[in-house]
């Protein structure tokens, strides 16, 4: 009986000594090849401190990650943000030595990330899209038929979205061109339908399916929530909440429907976040009611070393 306690309990004591440090032990984010985030539409890497990725490099890098931040065009085609990048993912291949990177692309960023993906498959380990704008936006859709090509409202929305980007762009040192009617084209479900076709890598073939989950040796994942209001102090709740209604109660963070958001392996597509949410914003003002986002990216960055990435 004594024998069976202290065998009991010396096995408890084992597991609690390893239980924490399974969670968070020195190497738990540290992935073989470095991790790049690629921003979305009207994003940056850094406005003097404050991140478009609020405390998410920190929290990766804390336990062995090494953490690039790209910055591309604010508003610009996917095409023309994919090849911004894919020079940064050289450069930050020769400044590391590393063979490959595994790029983790939020709203447009994802498509971004696809893009190199699919023109450069050997310089990438794998592909994360959180939020992901895979098939398109709604809003893109109602905002491109309210301001038609060559209409006066599309030379007023483009002033108005250069003008917002020209500012993001300047304030974070990004000397990229900015073109907001090839973003917003981009945007739109058929010109996301249009890039697919070319670059079709990891995109559920059905509507709201898994895609593959390896193509050409680049492994393919995908995130996003599923609510628009999640904070009642976070002031861009609100907008969202009304940006909502585009999806006419279609499953949504706000911005990009859950079914838009899915390539490749689905780790989720409902999580209690919106799309701002999804890079902890604003400001680390979140649900508190859901995992937190910083532990999402954690977990993600230790499946990708379990993985071998
Ligand atoms: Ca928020």
């Amino acid at each position: 009986m004594k024998k069976t306690f202290a065998r009991w309990a010396g096995m408890l004591l084992l597991a609690l000594t390893l239980a924490p440090a399974s969670a968070s032990a020195a190497g738990y984010t540290q992935t073989k090849y470095p991790i790049v985030l690629v921003h979305g539409m009207l994003g940056w890497n850094s406005i003097g401190p404050y991140e478009y990725w609020f405390g998410i490099p920190g929290a990766l890098r804390r336990d062995g990650a090494q953490v690039y931040v790209a910055q591309v065009s604010a508003a610009n085609s996917t095409e023309v943000r994919g090849e911004q990048l894919l020079t940064y993912v050289k450069q930050v291949m020769a400044a590391t030595g590393a063979k490959k990177v595994n790029l983790i692309g939020h709203s447009h960023g994802a498509p971004t990330a696809r893009y190199v993906a699919s023109v450069a498959p050997t310089l990438v380990a794998s592909v994360t899209s959180v939020g992901g704008a895979n098939k398109g936006v709604p809003t893109a859709d109602i905002m491109r038929a309210a301001a038609a090509p060559g209409s006066y409202s599309e030379t007023l929305l483009v002033s108005i979205v250069d003008g917002i980007a020209k500012t993001i762009a300047f304030l974070s040192g990004d000397r990229n061109a900015q073109m907001s009617a090839a973003a917003l084209d981009s945007m739109t479900t058929l010109g996301a339908a249009k890039f697919n076709a070319a670059h079709p890598q990891g995109v559920p073939l059905t509507a709201c399916g898994e895609g593959d989950y390896q193509v050409n040796g680049v492994y393919y994942f995908s995130w996003s929530g599923a609510r628009s209001v999640t904070n009642l102090i976070d002031p861009v709740d609100g907008p969202l909440k009304l940006a909502s209604l585009a999806f006419r109660g279609e499953k949504n963070d706000g911005l990009v429907g859950s079914c838009s958001s899915r390539l490749g392996r689905v780790i989720r597509d409902d999580y209690g976040m919106n799309h701002f949410d999804e890079i902890n914003q604003v400001a680390g003002l979140v649900n508190l009611f859901e995992t937190n986002p910083l532990t999402v990216y954690r977990q993600h960055a230790n499946r990708l070393r379990e993985m071998g990435l």
